[in-house]
């Protein structure tokens, strides 16, 4: 894959972060980019987190603002005021409608532009089955879409789709990222910097983790 160059979609988050030194490892640091969405967090802390990290990896960083999308929808991952919770239909109320297709087409328009035709992202389906636009049948079609709304042959990968996070855990292991990603990466939905340890967020990184070491240890 030498002189073939990936945009990964960059939140600052275990995940994202995961991609985007495996991308580093896969294609090489000088052709990988990163771009991450300000679209009205309820926190800074993961955006700040994500420029730190992509300046620390050496890796070029577009931030982009999408932060209309407050103009048209409401939840709890962007309104401090309201509590985090599962909805009776399985979907957190901290799923933003639309935000993976937005994502991925603003990406596509950019990764276009820069001649770049991979887009990697650390949507999965394993662990978060509530968010319709992590599944895979949703990312496939939309790539298809992009395709043909550009007559690009964008090749969507989504390395993390089928892995529960305990195995999260043990590919950052596998590539000698898990120390960097534990300490550095920033995944907690109430912004406390080190986890609240009671949130979604925190509850389902802290019981991956705590699964993986268990695992490690037992071989
Ligand atoms: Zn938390």
């Amino acid at each position: 894959m030498s002189n073939q160059q990936a945009l990964v979609i960059f939140s600052g988050g275990q995940d994202s972060t995961t991609c985007l030194i495996q991308a580093i490892q896969t294609y090489g640091r000088e052709n990988v980019q990163a771009i991450t969405f300000q679209y009205g967090q309820r926190h800074d802390v993961e955006l700040e987190r994500a420029r730190w990290i992509a300046q620390d990896l050496g890796v070029k960083q577009t931030v982009l603002d999408l932060s209309l999308m407050r103009q048209i929808t409401h939840n709890a991952l962007m309104d401090e005021a309201a509590a985090i919770e599962t909805a009776e239909n399985g979907v957190p109320n901290t799923f933003v409608d639309g935000r993976n297709a937005l994502f991925l087409l603003y990406a596509a328009i950019y990764a276009k532009g820069q001649g770049i035709r991979h887009i990697i992202a650390g949507v999965c389906e394993t662990d978060f089955s509530g968010y319709p636009d992590c599944r895979d049948v949703f990312v496939k079609s939309m790539n298809v879409t992009l395709n043909l709304a550009m007559d690009y042959d964008f090749q969507i990968h989504t390395p993390l789709m089928y892995l529960t996070k305990a195995q999260t855990w043990a590919l950052a292991d596998e590539m000698g990222a898990l120390d960097y990603i534990r300490e550095q990466t920033h995944t907690c939905y109430n912004g406390i910097v080190g986890g609240c340890h009671e949130c979604p967020s925190c509850v389902l990184r802290e019981r991956g983790l705590a699964e993986y070491l268990e695992s490690k240890k037992a071989i």
